[in-house]
């Protein structure tokens, strides 16, 4: 059972103190999506991944600690506007101030989970995060071969849920080419796969890791490695 905890932290920002849910427990069952995201019972628990201050507006996993690069980020004009749409539900908003306060402060890979999360928000609520997830995949762009494995494959993801399916494809031919790891592959296969077919919905890992046969004659979309 997932369970909360009441609990009052005062932010290192502002001083003022403010209430907010800490997570006890939590169950879990199923697969995460190939970006990540958890089923549906975990995601559940993503109003306590981070803190934020109703007075200043500072966002953090632990409101009481901010450091002075932290606390000035948020005082940057267009802190608040940064990329945020009309109607975007408060908890995507509170992922996209962190990720704001994360690439401010040269943390890009926090950024780019921050805005993943934002983007899941969305998800769930059947809005639109294609400009999201761009961003995410521009953030690791610009991390060049600073970005690992993991946020390769993920920037994969983030082509294709974007529909940026050519480059998708493109990028997963670039790396089958010296990936080597049997599940790193399946993922990437899948991505292409997926791709291919022009499939911007969420994949989970378990359709990656065990591709269900398909029926009939129909041939599989098949990479050919180079
Ligand atoms: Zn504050």
């Amino acid at each position: 059972m997932t369970t909360f905890i009441a609990i009052t932290v005062k932010c290192a920002r502002c001083g003022v103190e403010s209430q907010h849910e800490h997570l006890g427990s939590v169950s879990s069952s199923g697969y995460p999506d190939l970006d990540g995201r958890p089923p549906p019972r975990r995601r559940d628990t993503m109003s306590s991944w981070l803190q934020e201050c109703p007075d200043c507006l500072y966002v953090a996993r632990d409101l009481s600690v901010a450091s002075t690069a932290e606390a000035d980020a948020v005082r940057e004009i267009g802190f608040i506007e940064a990329g945020l749409s009309e109607g975007m539900p408060d908890l995507a908003t509170r992922f996209m101030r962190r990720a704001y306060i994360d690439a401010r402060t040269g943390n890009l890979r926090d950024a780019v989970r921050r805005l993943l999360h934002a983007a899941w928000v969305l998800d769930d609520f059947e809005m639109n995060a294609t400009a999201i997830r761009r961003r995410a995949a521009d953030v690791i762009l610009s991390l060049r071969e600073a970005a690992d494995l993991d946020l390769r494959l993920l920037r994969l993801d983030l082509l294709r849920r974007t529909q940026a399916f050519k480059e998708a494809i493109l990028e997963a031919d670039n790396m089958l080419r010296d990936l080597s790891d049997p599940d790193h592959r399946k993922v990437a296969l899948a991505q292409r796969r997926a791709a291919a077919e022009k499939r911007s919905t969420a994949l989970s890992l378990s359709e990656a890791l065990r591709p269900s046969p398909r029926s009939g004659r129909r041939r599989v979309v098949t990479f050919v490695r180079r």
